[in-house]
């Protein structure tokens, strides 16, 4: 990452606010590494450069322990674990609507600036495509009735089921292994019986899906490890 603290005009990458509710002066650095020199109003300017220059060093140190956000690459290929799939991606000018399927395993993404959001789409589609039958075999299996499904992209859950027994399963369910993601169907089928986390419940999700702790801490640390293009 270039930081612009390494050049003597370091300076000029700080934002400087007067803000009328700041009773004293200070220094605010976001997650993204973004520096702020918030002065109350009337505050002298020049008085308040020279602070600056005194922080330099603890500016310095604070940026460096920012991790930088993971830059949004464009994948080559998008591998699909949970259907035991592997899509090549290539980039084409001007595509219609965004994405197409040119063959199965091979996806075209149009170029541009928009390409994350037509990729999450084809996501969701896929997610119709797999996960609403998948949902619906388990739910046979286990006579666990549902009433209906939806495939989104939340950004912070694999799956929901509200109490009239309408399930939502998370797109990116996709990216992980089979079986932590039959492991969240059963957990989704299970509460249209308890709509809660109690001890009965867990005793259900127990006897139909032995190994269900194993699978619930890999959803647990899993979100944090979705590509970029996923929330981007
Ligand atoms: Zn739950």
């Amino acid at each position: 990452m270039n930081n612009p603290f390494l050049h003597d005009d370091w300076r000029a990458s700080v934002a400087l606010r007067v803000s009328p509710r700041a009773r004293y002066l200070r220094i605010r650095i976001d997650h993204q590494g973004r520096v702020e020199l918030v002065l109350p109003r009337g505050y002298d300017r020049g008085e308040a450069l020279q602070f600056l220059d005194t922080q330099r060093g603890w500016v310095e140190k604070t940026l460096s322990r920012i991790t930088p956000p993971e830059p949004l690459l464009r994948p080559e290929q998008i591998t699909l674990p949970a259907i035991d799939q592997c899509w090549q991606v290539d980039f084409r000018a001007g595509l219609r609507g965004g994405f197409r399927e040119q063959e199965p395993g091979i996806l075209l993404l149009r170029e541009g600036d928009d390409w994350p959001e037509s990729l999450r789409r084809w996501l969701t589609v896929q997610g119709k495509r797999h996960l609403v039958p998948w949902l619906a075999s388990v739910s046979a299996e286990l006579a666990l009735p549902f009433r209906g499904v939806t495939i989104r992209g939340q950004k912070t859950r694999w799956g929901s089921c509200s109490a009239r027994g309408n399930i939502n399963l998370n797109h990116a369910l996709l990216l992980l292994p089979p079986e932590p993601v039959r492991y969240l169907l059963i957990h989704e089928l299970c509460h249209t019986v308890h709509m809660n986390h109690s001890r009965a419940y867990w005793r259900l999700v127990e006897r139909l899906c032995p190994d269900y702790r194993i699978h619930d801490r890999a959803l647990r640390g899993a979100m944090a490890r979705m590509p970029a293009w996923l929330h981007a």
